[in-house]
C-alpha cells in the first residue's frame, strides 16, 4: 500500500521523512509538521488519545540531516493556545480603555 494512503499514529515509526497532515478531534494541533524517516510519530501533549497523521508531501532531501546532530526529536505536539489569538487581545485592549 503506498504511504500516501495510510495512516499513522502516536508511536508508530515514522515510514519516510516528509509534511505530515495531523488529525486529532481533542484538541486543536497544527495542521502539519515535518518529521524524519525511523522517528516515531509524536502525542499530544495535553492528552493520550492517539493522534493521526497522514503523509502529505514526502521530503526524502531529509534523510541526509538524520546524519547530523542538529535536530532534535519532536516527542509531544502542543496544542494552539486560543487564548493568543488576536481578537482574544482586542477584547481585552477595550476592557482596559
Ligand atoms: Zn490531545
Amino acid at each position: 500500500m503506498p504511504l500516501h494512503d495510510q495512516a499513522f499514529r502516536t508511536n508508530d515509526l515514522v515510514p519516510a521523512s516528509g509534511i505530515y497532515e495531523i488529525l486529532h478531534a481533542q484538541h486543536l494541533l497544527a495542521k502539519q509538521v515535518v518529521l524524519f524517516k525511523s522517528e516515531r510519530f509524536p502525542k499530544c501533549s495535553r492528552c493520550d488519545f492517539p493522534v493521526t497523521f497522514l503523509l502529505h508531501h514526502g521530503l526524502r532531501a531529509l534523510d541526509y540531516v538524520n546524519h547530523l546532530d542538529v535536530r532534535v526529536p519532536l516527542l509531544e505536539l502542543q496544542p494552539i493556545a486560543l487564548e493568543d489569538s488576536p481578537q482574544n487581545a482586542d477584547a481585552q485592549l477595550r476592557e482596559e480603555m
